[in-house]
């Protein structure tokens, strides 16, 4: 298997896959049940989810590890158990893969403030990332990604306790909202300080993901550009998530996601997928729109 970077030059750009939350409520996850759960209980679900990417032509795939930190698990009293439920997610999106995709295992907020803003040192939540990310090389991936971060601090020591306990690369996205001022996270880091700092911390990998859409999302990749040569990953959300008839309804379908692709790329980025309410047709759509794009 070929090293993400000679896919890169390769392709150009890579696609990789979409949601997974929604992918699993849609096999019967309910609400407020742990996702990462079902990588021991139901791994099959999980796999299928996995399948699905791979199979609408995905080069990149994630797993269902995203809340399997030990302070998330700690939620949902599974923290005794972060090495066999980030092993096992690794491991199976690595079957669904086999030589087809890459695998970028999938690490997500703690759900936990930092001191001084909350009670969790940064030494706890390193550990706690490290333990996390050493499963996910153990289950076989072949890269990390830190994503939907909100917080920088956090962010860096995500990516710091990744580097620490594997020799993955590690790529990081950030989740940004468009407000008065412009794009920043909910803690306020503008892209252009986000990206400088991910570089400088040892990313191999930066970008969004998550967000208001494919729209914004081709004004984030301008300014994170400008700010960085690294390789750029992005994942929009497929819009805004909507609450029709109880219901959360995402409106961007694959065809108008698809169209974008091009501003995207232009905009400077070189890994595409989706994230919330994005599915294998927007995949497939995006790799059809790659392919005419760079044959
Ligand atoms: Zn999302």
């Amino acid at each position: 298997m070929a090293f993400w970077k000679t896919w890169l030059e390769k392709k150009k750009v890579l696609i990789a896959d979409g949601g997974w939350g929604t992918e699993l409520q849609k096999r019967g996850l309910p609400p407020g049940e742990s996702p990462e759960a079902w990588n021991i209980s139901r791994p099959e679900e999980v796999r299928s989810v996995a399948l699905s990417y791979v199979e609408a032509g995905a080069e990149i795939i994630l797993t269902n590890t995203f809340g399997g930190s030990p302070l998330k698990l700690a939620k949902v009293k599974l923290e005794g158990r972060v090495g066999e439920i980030n092993r096992r997610g690794a491991e199976i999106s690595k079957q669904a893969a086999a030589d087809r995709a890459l695998v970028f295992a999938s690490i997500g907020p703690s759900g936990e403030f930092m001191a001084p803003l909350g009670t969790v040192s940064e030494g706890e939540m390193r550990g706690g990332f490290g333990e996390q990310a050493k499963a996910l090389a153990e289950g076989g991936a072949d890269g990390i990604v830190v994503e939907t971060m909100m917080d920088l601090a956090e962010a860096k020591t995500a990516l710091q306790a990744a580097k620490r306990t594997t020799s993955l690369p590690v790529a990081v996205t950030m989740t940004f909202n468009h407000g008065p001022k412009g794009f920043a996270t909910l803690m306020g880091a503008r892209p252009e300080q986000v990206a400088v700092a991910l570089e400088k911390a040892g990313a191999d990998i930066v970008g969004a993901n998550c967000g208001a859409g494919i729209d914004q999302m081709i004004d984030l990749m301008k300014l994170l550009r400008s700010a960085t040569l690294l390789p750029l990953w992005c994942k929009p959300n497929a819009g805004l998530p909507e609450l029709v008839d109880g219901k959360t309804v995402y409106r961007e379908t694959p065809e108008m996601m698809a169209s974008k692709l091009k501003a995207l790329v232009q905009a400077g980025a070189n890994i595409v997928g989706g994230c919330c309410g994005t599915t294998p047709a927007h995949v497939r759509a995006f790799v059809r729109e790659r392919n005419l794009l760079l044959g």
